[in-house]
C-alpha cells in the first residue's frame, strides 16, 4: 500500500454523485418538502405515513393477524394516531429484525387548557412550550394552529389554520429596540420568558352589542367566530390538544437550491427517509421495520413514545397470528435485532464553530452521519455502539455506495443530547445513531443539505433491505 492511501480521504456527496443521482436528489427533496408542508404535527405525519403505507399494499396489524403471516407480507400499525410501525416480513422473526427508528414530534408551542383571554385590546392564547426551544426565536414570526378539539356534541374537530394562503396566521409580540434597553441587559435565555409566549389571535369587537362591550368584547368575538366556524365553545379547550407551529412552508435555500429550510427537520428528515426506504423494501431475508414515534423531544415518555410497549406488543401479535407465540420468541426477536436510531445531529456551523470539535463534527454535504455515542458529560445517558456492529454497518454501506461520515454532537463537555437509541438497546439489540446532519436544530425553521437528506434515505434503504 502506498503510504498516501493510508490517510482517510473525505469528499462531499456533491463531488461523488453522477448526473442521475443529482437529479434524483432534487426529486427526493421535492417529495420531502411536500411531506414537511403536509405533516406539521405528529398526528398529521402519522396520517400521511399510514396513507402511503396503505397505497403501497400494507395492511393494518388488526387485519393482518386474522390469518397467518408469511414472508413478504407488509403490515402497518397506527399507534394512537401519533406513532407508527411498518413491517415487511422476512424469514424467521426469531432471528431478529432490521429496524430504523425515527421520531415525528417537533419542539413547538402547545396551547394551555385555559388559553383564551383578552388584554390591551388584543385576544391572546396562552401556551406551554414542548421540547427544547430557544424562546427568543418564536416572537415576530407567522404562526399556524393545528390540533384536535372535541365539541359539545362529541365530534372531533381537526384544526389546521394558517397554512393555506387565504388563511389568517397568528403572531407573538416582542419588544421594539427603542424600549429594549432593559431586555438587552438580560441573558439570551431570559430575554423572552415562557409566559410571554402568548399568541395574538384577534383584535376586533365589531358587532358585539353594547351590553357586552365592556366585558372582554374581543374575546367574545373570537368565541363567536370559533362557534360559528367550528362549533366549539371555550370549555372545549380544556380537553383539546392544540399546537402552534410556524406557518412557513419548506423552501429551497441558496442560489444553487442545494439546501432546504423547513420546520421540523428534526426528526422528520429521518422519518421521511425511513418511510420512503421501507416502502421500497421487497421480500427481505430479515424482517424490516420502520418505527416512527412520538414524544422523543420530551424524553420518550407516554403511550405514543418509544418507551411504550406498542412495538414489542406488535411483534408478539405477529408470533401469535402464526400460532407460535411465546415470551422467549418475542425476546429473541428483539434481542437479535439490529437498529439504526435515525435522528439528526449537528453539523459544523461557520458562525458557531466554537461549540464543535472540527475533526469529529459532521459537515454539511458529507452524507448521513453516524454517532457511535451521544450523551452528556462523559457519554452519560448514551448508547455506545459496539465495534462489531459498526463493522457490519460499514460493510453494508460500502456495498451500496452510501456516503457517510461520523459526527459528535458538540465538543466534549459543551452540552450534548440523546435519542431513542438506548431504549431499543435495552432489549439487547445492536443499535447505532445514524441520521442527517443539520444546522439551527430546534429553531422554528431549520436547515439541511439536500445531499445529506438524500443519502440518509439511501442508507436506510440499504440497511432495511
Ligand atoms: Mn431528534
Ligand atoms: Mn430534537
Amino acid at each position: 500500500m502506498d503510504y498516501k492511501d493510508l490517510e482517510m480521504k473525505k469528499k462531499s456527496v456533491w463531488q461523488q454523485i453522477d448526473q442521475n443521482e443529482f437529479k434524483e436528489l432534487h426529486e427526493y427533496s421535492d417529495r420531502y418538502k411536500n411531506f414537511l408542508d403536509e405533516a406539521k404535527t405528529e398526528r398529521e405525519a402519522t396520517t400521511y405515513i399510514v396513507r402511503e403505507a396503505q397505497k403501497h399494499g400494507f395492511v393494518s396489524l388488526e387485519e393482518a393477524i386474522k390469518s397467518p403471516i408469511k414472508k413478504g407480507d407488509k403490515i402497518y400499525l397506527n399507534n394512537k394516531g401519533k406513532s407508527a410501525a411498518l413491517f415487511v416480513i422476512g424469514e424467521n422473526l426469531e432471528e431478529g429484525m432490521n429496524i430504523v427508528g425515527s421520531h415525528i414530534d417537533v419542539p413547538r408551542l402547545d396551547l394551555k387548557q385555559n388559553p383564551l383571554y383578552e388584554d390591551s385590546e388584543l385576544a391572546l392564547l396562552k401556551t406551554h412550550y414542548y421540547g427544547g426551544i430557544r424562546k427568543y426565536q418564536w416572537p415576530t414570526i407567522q404562526l399556524a394552529i393545528h390540533g384536535v378539539i372535541y365539541n359539545q356534541k362529541g365530534e372531533k374537530i381537526e384544526l389546521r389554520i394558517g397554512e393555506d394562503d387565504s388563511d389568517p396566521v397568528f403572531f407573538i409580540n416582542d419588544l421594539l429596540p427603542h424600549l429594549g434597553a432593559d431586555q438587552n441587559q438580560k441573558k439570551l435565555g431570559e430575554g423572552i420568558e415562557g409566559e410571554q409566549l402568548n399568541v395574538v389571535v384577534g383584535h376586533s369587537s365589531f358587532g358585539i352589542d353594547e351590553e357586552n362591550a365592556d366585558k372582554s368584547p374581543i374575546k367574545k368575538l373570537i368565541l363567536k367566530y370559533l362557534y360559528e366556524k367550528y362549533g366549539i365553545i371555550e370549555e372545549d379547550f380544556q380537553i383539546a390538544e392544540i399546537e402552534v407551529v410556524p406557518s412557513a412552508k419548506a423552501r429551497d435555500v441558496g442560489f444553487d437550491r442545494s439546501l432546504i429550510a423547513g420546520h421540523g427537520h428534526d426528526d422528520r428528515v429521518c422519518s421521511y427517509a425511513n418511510l420512503e426506504a421501507i416502502l421500497e423494501v421487497e421480500n427481505p431475508q430479515r424482517t424490516a421495520v420502520a418505527l416512527i414515534v412520538d414524544k422523543e423531544e420530551i424524553g420518550s415518555v407516554g403511550n405514543a413514545s418509544m418507551s411504550s410497549h406498542f412495538f414489542e406488543d406488535a411483534v408478539a401479535e405477529i408470533f401469535n397470528a402464526n400460532g407460535n407465540y411465546s415470551e422467549i420468541s418475542v425476546r429473541r426477536a428483539l434481542r437479535n435485532s439490529k437498529v439504526l436510531s435515525a435522528d439528526v445531529t449537528v453539523a459544523l456551523d461557520p458562525d458557531h464553530k466554537e461549540v464543535s470539535e472540527p475533526l469529529n463534527s459532521a459537515k454539511m454535504g458529507y452524507g448521513v452521519a453516524m454517532a457511535k455515542y451521544t450523551g452528556v458529560r462523559g457519554k452519560g445517558g448514551s448508547n455506545d455502539a459496539n465495534a462489531e456492529f459498526l463493522q457490519e454497518v460499514r460493510e453494508i454501506f460500502k456495498k451500496h455506495n452510501i456516503i457517510w461520515q461520523t459526527g459528535e454532537l458538540g465538543k466534549v463537555d459543551q452540552g450534548g443530547g440523546g435519542t431513542i437509541a438506548y431504549i431499543l438497546a435495552e432489549y439487547g439489540a445492536e443499535v447505532v445513531d445514524m441520521g442527517t446532519p443539520m444546522l439551527s436544530m430546534h429553531a422554528p425553521v431549520e436547515l439541511v443539505s439536500k445531499a445529506d437528506a438524500y443519502m440518509t434515505k439511501k442508507s436506510y434503504k440499504a440497511f432495511l433491505s
